[in-house]
């Protein structure tokens, strides 16, 4: 599992970097990165755990911010997170979404927009900055799974929003590129408040 200390932070060039795509079969470094990504989600969302090892909670983590270039990122999203009724992706009960996604490529999104009412925050950025970060409301997102296989999900609100924020990870992209500097909390029409 990765520790606090093991995130590259803002202002190191990786995570401005285009990740390269992952060759499959999977080697058997990124299995391991994969691995340790998603424990590190895992006991960062439980209270007590996340204490003892001084982790941030986070519902996605990508793989440029462990300091590897390459196209993967996974994700971590409880169904209590995820306000409206939706049609789940999983047959998990705890979780909404619980994968490491490979090569993931938006095909479809919407015109509508959405941005979390508290704006977001990122285990890279150590201090939060304010401001609403727009994305698309709604979006078909393809990936590979571990196996290489051809997956794809249509996804809206909340998991939407993680997907986008993980997916921005892997071309160089930080949530902050989105705000609206001159007015950070200004709201539009086009756009749902989350949460
Ligand atoms: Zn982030």
């Amino acid at each position: 599992m990765y520790l606090m200390n093991e995130i590259v932070r803002d202002g190191n060039k990786v995570l401005r970097e285009r990740a390269t795509k992952v060759e499959f079969p999977l080697s058997d470094e990124v299995k391991e990165v994969s691995k340790n990504m998603m424990e590190y989600l895992v006991v960062s969302q439980n209270e007590e755990e996340n204490e003892k090892y001084g982790l941030r909670p986070g519902v996605g983590l990508a793989a440029p911010q462990v300091g590897v270039s390459q196209q993967f990122a996974s994700i971590l999203i409880p169904s209590d997170d995820v306000e409206e009724l939706q049609e789940k992706p999983e047959n998990d009960d705890e979780y909404y979404f619980k994968g490491t996604i490979y090569n993931p490529v938006i095909t479809r999104q919407s015109v509508k927009q959405g941005a979390l009412s508290m704006g977001e925050g990122c285990l890279s950025v150590d201090d939060d900055l304010p401001g609403y970060v727009n994305r698309a409301y709604k979006i078909t997102v393809k990936f590979q799974n571990e196996q290489g296989e051809q997956q794809e999900l249509r996804l809206s609100g909340y998991p939407a929003i993680v997907f986008q924020h993980e997916i921005d990870h892997l071309h160089g992209g930080l949530y902050y590129d989105h705000i609206n500097k001159k007015d950070p909390w200004n709201q539009t029409d086009n756009t749902r408040y989350l949460g």
